[in-house]
Order: structure tokens, then sequence, then C-alpha cells
């Protein structure tokens, strides 16, 4: 089949140590899944509703500059765990849900913080706040068969060296198996997913210039610079 457009390709993400890259079909993304998150921002934790948004798959970022988006004048940094599907699937079981791991990464769930906050106030749709060019900013995946399914360690985000966030994955409201269970009984999860798992307190604003770094203990490290 001739394509109309032959410019249009697929997202990819490095994987670490390997020549091959991690073509990306669907990003879903949770929310508020950190109790001190949840909090921070006005919200009482609750874990009988997780709220669940996807990013378009192109948003996936590994470029040394991000650059700045248009729109805003709040753009924000949320560190979150990413885990990356090998296999998909419809209504999971929590016990299965981890066989279906192809590995994880760290990743920058940024955000136009004014552009959600107004949507909120509206009841309005956010996904313009969350859905931007570039706006996924993700490390070289690691592959599960050789970092295991890390259920805890440390998770921490700096800019310019400052400690902004930091926690811990054994903090996570809902865990990695909980959240692939839980996403398969509303969509048909398939190899390439990525899903970025929600972010630990200290959210805040990022400004052109601007250094991240930040890391998952036996997961990765990600760095770039705000254009
Ligand atoms: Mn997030």
């Amino acid at each position: 089949m001739k394509l109309l457009f032959d410019s249009v390709t697929v997202p990819t993400v490095a994987i670490a140590g390997r020549a091959e890259r991690f073509p990306v079909h669907r990003i879903y993304c949770i929310g508020r899944n950190y109790a001190e998150h949840a909090r921070e921002m006005g919200s009482v934790p609750d874990l009988g509703a997780p709220i669940y948004f996807l990013k378009p798959a192109d948003a996936v970022c590994e470029a040394e500059v991000v650059p700045y988006p248009p729109g805003t004048d709040n753009l924000h940094h949320e560190v979150e765990l990413v885990v990356a599907l090998g296999t998909g699937g419809r209504d999971i079981a929590v016990a299965q849900a981890l066989d279906h791991v192809y590995g994880y990464a760290v990743g920058n769930d940024l955000t136009r913080r004014d552009l959600q906050a107004a949507a909120k106030a509206k009841g309005n749709p956010w996904d313009v706040s969350k859905s931007m060019d570039h706006g996924a900013p993700i490390s070289p995946i690691r592959p599960a068969a050789q970092i295991g399914h890390p259920s805890a360690g440390r998770i921490w985000l700096s800019v310019n060296g400052v400690l902004r966030q930091q926690g811990d994955l054994s903090e996570l409201l809902v865990p990695v198996a909980e959240i692939i269970h839980g996403l398969s009984r509303l969509f048909a999860l398939k190899a390439g997913d990525l899903i970025f798992t929600g972010t630990p307190a200290g959210v805040g604003p990022l400004r052109p210039g601007d250094v991240v770094d930040a890391g998952i203990d036996g997961v990765g490290a990600l760095r770039h610079r705000i254009g």
C-alpha cells in the first residue's frame, strides 16, 4: 500500500544497550498517584477512581533541548516512572500484568499548568495542558529482563541542581500491575504502549534555559534543558 504522506513515521524510544528502538503505540498517563502530590494539587488522595489521560505517541522527546511550548507561562515538570509494554491485551489480570511489561524508563510529564487550571475551573477537558509537542521527555528504556520490576526506589527531579521532587516508587497509590489491569479494562492495550505512572510531590515551574535532571534508582536518569 502506498501512503499518501510518506513523512509520517512511528515515534520510537531508545532501548539501553540495544541497537533496536522501541516503537511507541500510545502514551497512557495516570494522575494523582502519589498522596502528597494529590494534596499539593488541592485533591484528596482517592484510591477508588484513578484519573487516566493520554498524550499523543509523538510527544516522546529524547532531545537534549526541549522547546518551551507555546500558549503557557507556567510549564511544570512531573518526574514519573514510565512502563513500556511488550505485549498487550484486554482485561489483563493483576497477577499476570507484569508479564506484559517490556521495560521501564524515566519520564517528565510536562504540563501547561495554567491551561490545566483554567480548564479545571470551567469543568472543561484539560487535554491541551498535557498533549503538546515534545511534552513527554523520556530516558532510554531499561528492559525488565535486566532490571526486574521495580516496586521501590527513590524517584527525584532537580532543576539547575536544586532538588524539587522526591519520593519513592513504594508510595504509588495504584501500583504498576493494577494500572495495567485498570487500563486494560478500558482500552485494548498493545505492544508499544507507554504508561506514565504519576508524579511525587514538588511539581513546579520551568523557565527557558533551566536544566532538568531526574532519576529513578535502578531504572535510569533523564537530563534535558528547556529551550
Ligand atoms: Mn503526571
